[in-house]
C-alpha cells in the first residue's frame, strides 16, 4: 500500500466514523426531543382540558371517547390509550394494534404518588403500524408507558355536584391550589414510530455525513497525491540513479524539505553525470588502447608465427644442407660419417660384420667437361637414383637396423659414392651387391638427348676385417677403389692390404707433376694392337707413366685428371706425342717395323695449338703422318662439334689418323660419329671384361662391332685378358686386339721383340676354335 493511499484510508476512516458519530449524536438527539416533545404536549392537553376532567368525573364515556381520539391525534406513535377513574378502573381503552396489552395501570403506577405522572418503557412483542425492519434495527420495540393524573379542583367525593356546576367551579381561577386526582390517562407511545418519525430528518443527516465523507476523501486524496508525488518522483529518481539511466535534472515543487531533497539529489546528479561521462571517456580510451593493443599482439603473435616458421625453414633447410647432399638428396659425408660411425659401434657390440663401398664413376669428368656441368648434374641424379632402387632390392644379403640407421646410399662429393651394407652374413655377399650396382649403372642413361653408358669402380672394405672405425674404413674402401680403376674401371675389388703400398699424398703430387718433365721422370709404354690374322703387331698405344722417385711407377690414372687440372696435360701430352713419335723412328731406325703408334688426347688439350704442335713434332721427328694415331674419347665430339670437327678436319688435313677411344662409356651418337673423319674406334674395356658375363655387354659389344664395321672403320677392341674374351670378339668380326691376353703395356726395350713379323701367329693358332 503507498503512503497516498494508506493516507487516504485513514482520513476516509476518521471522516466516516465523525460523520457516525455525528449523525448518531444528531439522531439520538432528534430522537429525545421528538419524545420529550411528545410528553410534554400529552402532558399538557391531559392537565388542561377541562372537557376530559369533567368528562372523567361524569364517566361521561361519548365525551371521553371524543377527548381520548384528540389526544391519540396528536401524534401517530401513540399507539394506545386508556382512560381510568381514581381507583384505576378502566373507562375507557383505545389499543387497535394492541402493543398495551394485559398491562395494569396499577403495576405501572406502582410507587408513584397519585398526583405525580409516570413513564416507564417496556419492550413489546408487537410492532406498532407492523414497521418490523425499523423495530428490528433499532433492537426491538419499545413501548412508553405515560400515565397522567386527571386533576380536580372539586373534591371528587361531594356529591351532587351538576355537571354545569362543575364547569363553573373550574372557571373560576381564585380556587386554583388545591387539586385532586380524578382518574388516569394512560399513553402507550411507540418508541419505533416516533424513530419513524424523525426518519427523514435522519436521512438528511445521513446524506450530508456521506457527502462530507466523500468530499474529505477527495480533498485527503489530492492533498496526499501533492504531498507523495514528489517523494515518488524521488523514489523514481533514486531508483533511476541506482541503475544509471539518469539524464536531465530533477524539476520538482513541493515542500521545502521536498525541494531540498530535490536540490541534493540534482546536485549528487551533476556529480555523477560528470562521474559518468568521466568514466564514459576513460572507457573509451581504454576501449581503444585495449583494441591497439590487441591489434599490435595480433600483428606480433603473427610476426613471431611467422618467424617461427621461417627459423623451421631454415632449420630444415641447414640441417639438409648439413645433412644431405643438395643435388642427389642422398646423406652427405657428414650424415655418412655419423650414421657409419653409429653402425660401427652396433655391428662391434653385436658382433656383426658390415660392408662399406667405395663408388667412383670412371670417366665422369670427362662427361662433365664435355657436355657441361648441367649435364654431369643430371648425370649424377640419375646415378643416385639407380643406387638408391638397387641396394633397397638388395635386402636379401644385407639387413637394417632400422629405418633410422639405413643410410645406404651417400654421396661423399662429386662422383664419389659410399654404399653401407648392415648385418652382413658374409663378405661375399657385398661383392654380388656391387656386381648389381655396375650392371644396374653401366645401362645407358639419357641425359640432355645423349645417350651415356656411365661405368663405375667400386672398392669394398669389410668391418672388422679390413678396418674397426669409420677413418679407416673408408680409406680402406678408397684405397681398393682405386685399384679397381687401375685394374680398368668397370669393376670392384675387395680392399687386401697390399694395396697400400701405393699410398700417395696429393699435394705432394701436385708439386712433383709440375716438375716431373724436366727432371725426366715420365715414361711412355707401349702395349702392342694385334692382327688376329697374321699375328702381326699392326701398331701401339703409347701410355704414359711416371717414375716418381719415391713412389716408384705411378700409373695414368692417378696423375692424368690431375695434369688436367693443374693445366699440365697439355705440357704433357706435347712431350707424350714428341716421345712416340721418336720412339717410332728410333725403332724403324734399328729396322724394325712398326706401322703406327696410336697417343692419347685428353678433351683438355684438344685445340687448335694442339694441332699446329702435331705438324710441327711430326715434322720435327721426320714421321710420315698416317704413322701416328691419335686417340681421342668421345666426349671432345661434344663439346662444341663444329670446332670439334674443324679441328678433326685440320688433323685430317695433316694426314694423322683419328680413333675413338673408349667407345660406348661417354654418349654415342650415329650422326655424330658419321660426321667426324675417323679411321678407328676402340670399343672400350668395360664392355670386354664382362663378356662372359653380361649378356647386355655381350650384346653392346657385337653391336658396336657392327656399327664399326657398317661405318667402315677399323675396330680394336682394348682390355682382352681371356681366351673367351678373345674367341667372343672375333668371332663378332674384331679383327685388331689389344689386350694382357697379348701383353700388357711394355717399356721400349720390351716391345722391340714383339714386332717382329708374325710374333703373336703362334699364340693365336693356340687358341681352341669353338
Ligand atoms: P686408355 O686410353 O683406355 O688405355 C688403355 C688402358 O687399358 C691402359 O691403362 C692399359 O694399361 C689398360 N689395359 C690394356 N689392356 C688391358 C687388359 O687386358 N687388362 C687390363 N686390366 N687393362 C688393360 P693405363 O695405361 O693405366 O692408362 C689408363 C688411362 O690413362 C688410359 O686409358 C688413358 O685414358 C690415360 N692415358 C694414358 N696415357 C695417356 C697419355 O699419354 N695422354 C693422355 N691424355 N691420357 C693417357
Ligand atoms: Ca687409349
Ligand atoms: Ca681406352
Amino acid at each position: 500500500m503507498t503512503v497516498a493511499n494508506k493516507i487516504s484510508s485513514l482520513i476516509v476512516a476518521i471522516t466516516l466514523v465523525a460523520g457516525l458519530l455525528v449523525s448518531m449524536y444528531t439522531a439520538q438527539r432528534e430522537y429525545r426531543a421528538a419524545r420529550d416533545n411528545l410528553l410534554r404536549t400529552t402532558a399538557f392537553a391531559v392537565a388542561n382540558t377541562p372537557r376530559l376532567q369533567l368528562a372523567v368525573y361524569n364517566r361521561n364515556l361519548a365525551t371521553l371517547r371524543s377527548e381520548a381520539d384528540e389526544i391519540k391525534a396528536l401524534s401517530p406513535a401513540i399507539g394506545y390509550i386508556g382512560i381510568h377513574d381514581i381507583a384505576g378502573k378502566s373507562l375507557l381503552q383505545k389499543d387497535p394494534s394492541g402493543i398495551a396489552q394485559g398491562l395494569s395501570l396499577l403495576k405501572l403506577r406502582r410507587g408513584v404518588s397519585p398526583l405525580d405522572p409516570s413513564l416507564t418503557s417496556l419492550p413489546s412483542e408487537i410492532v406498532l403500524d407492523n414497521r418490523v425492519t425499523l423495530a428490528l434495527l433499532l433492537g426491538g420495540e419499545v413501548v412508553i408507558h405515560q400515565t397522567l393524573p386527571v386533576y380536580s379542583l372539586i373534591k371528587p367525593t361531594e356529591g351532587g355536584i351538576s355537571v354545569e356546576e362543575f364547569g363553573r367551579e373550574l372557571a373560576r381561577s381564585s380556587l386554583e391550589g388545591s387539586r385532586h386526582a380524578i382518574g388516569y390517562v394512560h399513553l402507550g407511545i411507540s418508541r419505533t414510530a416516533l424513530w419513524a418519525q424523525i426518519l427523514p430528518s435522519l436521512l438528511l443527516v445521513g446524506a450530508i455525513s456521506l457527502a462530507f465523507v466523500i468530499i474529505c476523501l477527495v480533498i485527503a486524496h489530492r492533498i496526499t497525491r501533492s504531498i507523495t508525488r514528489p517523494l515518488e518522483r524521488l523514489a523514481q529518481l533514486a531508483n533511476d540513479i541506482g541503475s544509471g539511466s539518469v539524464n536531465s535534472n530533477l524539476d520538482l515543487h513541493g515542500s521545502n524539505e521536498i525541494s531540498e531533497i530535490a536540490s541534493l539529489l540534482n546536485s549528487i546528479m551533476g556529480g555523477l553525470k560528470n562521474y559518468k561521462s568521466k568514466i564514459d571517456v576513460d572507457h573509451h580510451l581504454l576501449s581503444l588502447k585495449v583494441e591497439e593493443r590487441t591489434r599490435q599482439l595480433s600483428r606480433r603473435n603473427e610476426e613471431l608465427n611467422e618467424a617461427v616458421r621461417e627459423v623451421t625453414r631454415t632449420k630444415n633447410r641447414l640441417r639438409e644442407m648439413a645433412y644431405f647432399d643438395s643435388l642427389t638428396a642422398l646423406p652427405n659425408r657428414r650424415l655418412f660419417t655419423e650414421q657409419l660411425n653409429l653402425l660401427i659401434r652396433l655391428a662391434r657390440r653385436h658382433d656383426q660384420t658390415l660392408a662399406l663401398m667405395f663408388l667412383d664413376l670412371d670417366n665422369f669428368k670427362r662427361i662433365n667437361d664435355s657436355l657441361g656441368h648441367a649435364a654431369g648434374d643430371l648425370l649424377l641424379k640419375q646415378v643416385a637414383h639407380r643406387l638408391s632402387d638397387c641396394v633397397r632390392e638388395s635386402d636379401v644379403v644385407a639387413h637394417y637396423v632400422d629405418s633410422e640407421t639405413r643410410i645406404d646410399v651417400s654421396r661423399l662429393g662429386g662422383d664419389e659414392f659410399t654404399v653401407v651394407l648392415n648385418q652382413l652374413e658374409q663378405p661375399e655377399s657385398a661383392g654380388l651387391v656391387a656386381r648389381r650396382l655396375i650392371e644396374s649403372l653401366v645401362q645407358p642413361m639419357t641425359i640432355d638427348g645423349h645417350e651415356l653408358v656411365i661405368t663405375p669402380s667400386i672398392g669394398i672394405a669389410i668391418f672388422p676385417r679390413d678396418a674397426d672405425n669409420v677413418e679407416d674404413l673408408l680409406r680402406a674402401a678408397d684405397t681398393a677403389m682405386y685399384h679397381a680403376k687401375q685394374g680398368g674401371k668397370n669393376n670392384y675389388l675387395y680392399y687386401g692390404s697390399e694395396m697400400e703400398a701405393s699410398g700417395l699424398d696429393r699435394l705432394q703430387l701436385e708439386t712433383d707433376l709440375r716438375r716431373a718433365i724436366e727432371r725426366e721422370e715420365m715414361r711412355l709404354y707401349y702395349q702392342p694392337q694385334v692382327d688376329t690374322v697374321t699375328g702381326n703387331v699392326i701398331g701401339v698405344e703409347a701410355l704414359m707413366r711416371w717414375q716418381h722417385g719415391e713412389m716408384g711407377l705411378v700409373p695414368p690414372f692417378k696423375f692424368i685428371p690431375l695434369a688436367e687440372e693443374l693445366g699440365l696435360i697439355g705440357e704433357l701430352g706435347s712431350w707424350a706425342l714428341e716421345e712416340a713419335c721418336n720412339n717410332v723412328i728410333a725403332l724403324r731406325k734399328q729396322g724394325l717395323k712398326l706401322p703406327r703408334v696410336s697417343v692419347n688426347v685428353s678433351p683438355v688439350q684438344f685445340n687448335e695449338a694442339f694441332v699446329n704442335r702435331v705438324a710441327e713434332v711430326l715434322q720435327e721427328a721426320g714421321l710420315e703422318p698416317n704413322a701416328l694415331q691419335l686417340e681421342l674419347t668421345e666426349s671432345i665430339a661434344m663439346d662444341d662439334a663444329t670446332t670439334t670437327i674443324a679441328l678433326m678436319d685440320s688433323l685430317k688435313e695433316i694426314g694423322v689418323r683419328l680413333s675413338i677411344d673408349d667407345f660406348g662409356t661417354g654418349y654415342s651418337s650415329l650422326s655424330y660419329l658419321s660426321r667426324f673423319p675417323l679411321d678407328e674406334l676402340k670399343i672400350d674395356r668395360s664392355f670386354v671384361i664382362d663378356l662372359d658375363k653380361s649378356e647386355n655387354n655381350a650384346k653392346l659389344a657385337a653391336a658396336i662391332i657392327a656399327m664399326a664395321r657398317s661405318l667402315n672403320l677399323e675396330l680394336v677392341a682394348e682390355g682382352v685378358e681371356s681366351v673367351d674374351q678373345y674367341r667372343f670378339l672375333t668371332h663378332e668380326g674384331a679383327k685388331i686386339i689389344q689386350g694382357y691376353l697379348f701383353s700388357p703395356p711394355v717399356e721400349l726395350e720390351d716391345l722391340k721383340p714383339m714386332l717382329d713379323p708374325f710374333h703373336f701367329a703362334q699364340q693365336i693358332q693356340a687358341i681352341p676354335r669353338e
